[in-house]
């Protein structure tokens, strides 16, 4: 008899999006456990190992408890690298079930999936990305870190459509990294690239999770 899909999961909890273009929405996180990079200014380290095995049905279960208290219709499905593991049954259940999907992925990897919102953050040292999300993503996060510069902004800008939005997103809300973000976008815009913009972390402001 074949085994239900299962899922390594880290957590399932209900928060606000704190980064990228839905900054501020309410909406429900599935993080799960696992990933391919090691970056070293990761703040989501603890979800690179263990996890808890769950079922599809287990973790639509989690999802429509926290809707009970709270009805609404994102969820976000996050890491660790959500990518490394198949969702596509997850994604079928949760679209099935009526939610909005976002996807958030360092674009190292691509499933095709009916996910409505993709958030891509391509990663030092060579901030690779998949062709497919060339098409696919609603947002381009860059994490302000002490390796990214102008060229590499001018090449993602270069490769995407112009209209996709490119997120200066300061490592950890850190002083110097708001500088250096603030720095850069002004050098950027000088140089004629255009839908850029800073953000923040605003989950570590508000302290929700
Ligand atoms: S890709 Fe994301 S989750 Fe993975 S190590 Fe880098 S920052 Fe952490």
């Amino acid at each position: 008899m074949p085994q239900p899909p299962t899922l390594k999961i880290k957590e399932i909890f209900a928060s606000i999006q704190g980064e990228g273009l839905r900054c501020g929405e309410p909406t429900f996180f599935i993080r799960l456990a696992g990933c391919n990079l090691r970056c070293p200014w990761c703040d989501t380290k603890y979800a690179w190992r263990g996890g808890k095995i769950y079922t599809v049905d287990e973790i639509l279960h989690q999802i429509e408890q926290l809707h009970l208290k709270w009805p609404i219709n994102w969820v976000c499905l996050t890491g660790g690298e959500p990518l490394l593991q198949d969702i596509k049954d997850l994604v079928l259940v949760l679209k099935k079930a009526g939610f909005c999907l976002q996807l958030e992925t360092n674009a190292t990897l691509y499933q095709n999936l009916a996910i409505d919102w993709w958030t891509i953050s391509p990663k030092p040292p060579d901030y690779f990305f998949q062709n497919s999300f060339l098409t696919k993503a609603k947002e381009i996060k860059l994490v302000v870190s002490s390796e990214l510069n102008l060229p590499i902004i001018k090449n993602i800008r270069e490769a995407f459509p112009s209209t996709t939005p490119i997120i200066l997103q300061p490592q950890s809300n850190y002083l110097w990294s708001r500088k250096k973000a603030w720095q850069l976008l002004a050098e950027a815009t000088e140089a004629g690239l255009t839908s850029l913009r800073l953000g923040l972390q605003l989950h570590k402001i508000f302290r929700l999770k």
